[in-house]
């Protein structure tokens, strides 16, 4: 089944691309349901009747208190973050959510690891939820790096509600890429 397209109005992608990529994995009768929200337009309202507000946390510096009180509060033991902020030029597709990164430097003598933390920007206008979401996903990989069961174990004991979370966060970057414009408009 496939739904007709709205007209783009941006210009043309060089390959055309899967709208439900952002849901790999998921069961085939979650695909269609998605595909039935997206062809009648419901996808979005959806989302915002589901998540009606935004938070508030709006600057790299409220980002970096907002990361360290969840750290404080679950990954107490986690190495220190030495960098935490918005990226605009991170792009929602590939480690799916944000970037967590090690960057060795050489201080003194020493090698010394630094942890960074960068959300995309897209997440400065979203629910709390999903902000918390993602934070809760780049946290966990301190601890363990790949997507395993491990690292499921840690972002469902940070936030019961991950799963769930994560997945609606994929039908809103779903949304996006199939209609092109935000839920919860930039405030
Ligand atoms: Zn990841």
């Amino acid at each position: 089944m496939t739904p007709s397209r709205p007209t783009r109005t941006a210009s043309p992608l060089p390959e055309p691309r899967d709208p439900l990529r952002y849901l790999t994995g998921y069961p085939p009768t979650v695909l269609e349901q998605v595909q039935r929200l997206l062809a009648s337009e419901r996808l979005g309202e959806m989302l915002h009747k589901r998540y009606p507000d935004t938070h508030d946390v709006r600057s790299d510096k409220a980002l970096f208190d907002y990361v360290q009180n969840l750290k404080a509060e679950y990954l107490r033991g986690a190495e220190p973050l030495s960098k935490v902020c918005f990226d605009s030029k991170l792009h929602v597709v590939h480690h799916a959510l944000g970037t967590h990164t090690s960057v060795s430097r050489v201080q003194g003598a020493k090698l010394k690891a630094k942890r960074e933390i960068r959300v995309a920007a897209l997440f400065k206008n979203v629910p709390p939820e999903f902000l918390r979401m993602i934070v809760v996903h780049e946290l966990a990989h301190l601890k363990e790096k790949a997507h395993d069961k491990a690292f499921y174990q840690l972002c469902t004991y940070m936030e019961p509600d991950y799963h769930q979370l994560e997945f609606d966060l994929r039908l809103y970057l779903t949304h996006i890429e199939w209609v092109g414009k935000p839920v919860w408009p930039a405030s």
